[in-house]
């Protein structure tokens, strides 16, 4: 039997209830392969509209990215506006943003429903320079109002007196982003799945699917589920049951820790409740836990297995960032495998009557997990077609065995312009210094 990777989540949870396995034939209308928040919002719109669902999961609810990831829940996609306008034209583009933001809004109403209303204090992103923004962070702010986005620049002043490094330049706040514990938000929507009326099933994984006449079903080592509907939702850790699926997505390792409760120290770094990010290609993000830890995420590799050094890794860079915290102690770190598709987006749609898929939403998966598993259950429910608004950004071939090797490539190369242009500045300062 899986369980939980051993990760601050994991240790955290509020929920430590084991869901059976699957065993023996059931019927549903809908079933969903996959308990991450995909599965998760899928199945319990379903329930919610009184429809009959199954969910397996291979292992844990919450197991995989899901239940890992830096916590920060805020609008957007893995690939910005303009490619996304580039792509499905401006029209699509401003639904997809709609749509992004809305995915916010469910998580945070779920929240408020499960009993853990999101605080309005905390909430808020701030995106920091790493390289003097010379008004390029004034004219995004500028476009993006013309979208009906209200964003906020903050001075170099004004970002140091909140995050405590010389490192960083001018910032940019989009407020209504906010933090959550992702393990306890994935195990309160199975509840709520289960009571109303849905199954959720643990440690069943679905190891081949099929047709017959108009069901399809779903085989686990010891049960069957046949139902109308089948929806995938394997995310990164998608395999070879549905080829076409897998053939269209790269699994990305991202890595992040957690400190000790330690609020005396972090008040000397990092002075907001916000979630924040640097703007590099290949940048950090972390934010300051109500318990009084830091979360602090960053780095990709594209090779399946995690680089032993990895918590060291992470914390040196917290403390190039923050030299005041060498002395935090890490408790514990982790990694987990995002899905990628080549066009960045998510890939939601049908591949045959009643076949459907919802994954690969990258390192942006908190509110686009929301908003697609939302159309994806309303496509169920009530043939509305608006999953459409993905198809533009199609199942594109991974680049099979060179993909991994291409992404990890890119990767570097993103690392090394950052590295490059901080350089530049470091050298202009110490110039500066020198008079
Ligand atoms: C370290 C890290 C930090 C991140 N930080 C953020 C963040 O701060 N904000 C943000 O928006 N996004 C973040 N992300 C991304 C986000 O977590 C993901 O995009 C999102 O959780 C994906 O959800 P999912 O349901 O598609 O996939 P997952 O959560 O990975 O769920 C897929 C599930 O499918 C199951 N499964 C696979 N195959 C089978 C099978 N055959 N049968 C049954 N079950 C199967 C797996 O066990 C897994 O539980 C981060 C990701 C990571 C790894």
């Amino acid at each position: 039997m899986s369980d939980y990777i051993d990760c601050h989540y994991a240790r955290s949870r509020v929920d430590q209830t084991q869901r059976p396995y699957l065993d023996g034939t059931i019927a549903a209308g809908t079933v969903v392969v996959g308990g991450g928040l995909a599965g998760l919002t899928i199945a319990l719109e379903l329930a919610r509209g009184g429809h009959s669902v199954v969910l397996l999961e291979g292992r844990r609810i919450g197991w995989g990215a899901s239940g890992r990831n830096g916590g920060f829940c805020a609008p957007g996609y893995a690939l910005g506006y303009d490619r996304i306008a580039h792509i499905a034209g401006e029209e699509s583009a401003r639904e997809l943003l709609d749509l992004s933001r809305d995915g916010v809004d469910y998580v945070a109403n779920n929240l408020a429903a499960f009993g853990n209303k999101v605080d309005t204090r905390h909430r808020g992103h701030i995106s920091a320079r790493r390289i003097p923004a010379r008004g390029d962070l004034e004219r995004y702010r500028d476009k993006m109002a013309a979208l009906g986005v209200a964003l906020r620049v903050q001075g170099i002043e004004e970002t140091r007196a909140l995050l405590k490094s010389p490192l960083y330049f001018e910032s940019i706040v989009e407020p209504t982003c906010f933090a959550m514990q992702p393990l306890d938000y994935a195990l309160a929507m199975a509840r709520e799945i289960e009571r109303l009326g849905g199954k959720v099933f643990e440690n069943s994984p679905a190891l081949s699917t099929g047709r017959f006449g108009a069901s399809h079903l779903a085989a686990t080592p010891r049960g069957k589920v046949s139902a109308h509907h089948l929806v995938i939702c394997t995310g990164g850790y998608t395999g070879r049951l549905i080829p076409a699926l897998r053939r269209a997505m790269l699994p990305i390792a991202t890595y992040a820790m957690a400190s000790e409760a330690n609020d005396a120290l972090l008040d000397g770094a990092i002075a907001t409740p916000m979630c924040v990010s640097d703007d590099r290609r290949a940048g950090d993000y972390y934010r300051r836990a109500t318990d009084g830890r830091l979360i602090w995420g960053g780095r990709i590799t594209a090779r399946t297995r995690d680089p032993a050094d990895f918590a060291a890794l992470l914390r040196q860079d917290m403390i190039e960032v923050y030299p005041q915290l060498a002395t935090l102690r890490i408790d514990s770190a982790w990694s987990g495998l995002m899905a990628y598709a080549r066009h960045y987006m998510p890939q939601v749609g049908k591949l045959d009557e009643g076949l459907w898929y919802c994954t690969a939403f990258g390192g942006h998966g908190l509110n686009t997990t929301a908003a697609a598993g939302g159309l994806i259950a309303s496509a169920i429910a009530e043939g509305d077609d608006r999953y459409r608004l993905f198809e533009p950004f199609g199942l594109a071939w991974n680049g099979g065995p060179l993909g991994p090797a291409a992404a990890q490539l890119t990767y570097w190369k993103l690392q090394l312009q950052d590295w490059w242009a901080e350089r530049g500045v470091a050298q202009k300062n110490v110039g500066t210094a020198r008079g």
